[in-house]
């Protein structure tokens, strides 16, 4: 059992679903994580990583937020860093220095399938977004799933188990996925399990 204090992590990265993707990373459900954050909240990030042996790599290039009424917003435009607008940069975590570096390669370069499957997405959510996804349709989110362990439609309000958009409501892959880490943050952030499953209505 790691000495990870749930709450602690929610300080860190300002957001219980970073705090969830990070516990999935240390207890081995996902092998990479990506996240956005501001430049103010580098250092903080930084350090945790250091602290609790993870590498993390950056992008080369920041997001700025398209759509600015919406709370969680999927549409972002990819500027230079040196770029004078408050934008988010993206960076990739792992306890293994390669697939952190890897990552942000294959995102550098625009390879999205390989970058899908370093993050642990499903190869059939993969095909499915990269079928659905272009300029027109930023948000391949299948809204009639409102509900229940593949739904999306939290995280407005930082309730969600997935980070990738799953292929059908019915995706047995996505549906695993979401189970296993329901299982784990049954057993170390209880209180999160138990806000989760009635914010999804599991
Ligand atoms: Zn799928």
């Amino acid at each position: 059992m790691l000495n990870i204090n749930y709450n602690d992590l929610t300080t860190t990265f300002k957001s219980k679903l970073k705090a969830d993707e990070i516990l999935y990373l240390l207890y081995g459900l996902k092998t990479v994580v990506r996240q956005g954050f501001y430049n103010s909240e580098k250092d903080n990030i930084q350090k945790f990583c250091q602290k609790n042996d993870l590498f993390i790599s950056w992008s080369d290039f920041k997001i700025i937020i398209q759509d600015k009424d919406s709370n969680f917003s999927n549409k972002g435009l990819k500027v230079p860093l040196n770029n004078q607008e408050q934008g988010m940069q993206f960076c990739y975590i792992s306890k293994n220095e390669r697939l952190a570096l890897l990552a942000q390669l294959f995102e550098k370069q625009n390879k999205h399938a390989r970058l899908g499957e370093l993050l642990g997405y499903p190869i059939c959510c993969i095909a499915y977004f990269q079928n659905s996804f272009n300029d027109q349709n930023t948000n391949p989110e299948i809204t009639q799933i409102k509900t229940g362990i593949l739904s999306l439609s939290q995280r407005n309000v930082d309730v969600c188990l997935l980070s990738h958009f799953p292929c059908s409501s019915d995706c047995f892959e996505s549906k695993v996925i979401a189970k296993e880490r329901l299982e784990l943050l049954e057993q170390i952030a209880a209180d999160r399990e138990i806000e989760v499953k009635k914010i999804l209505k599991i």
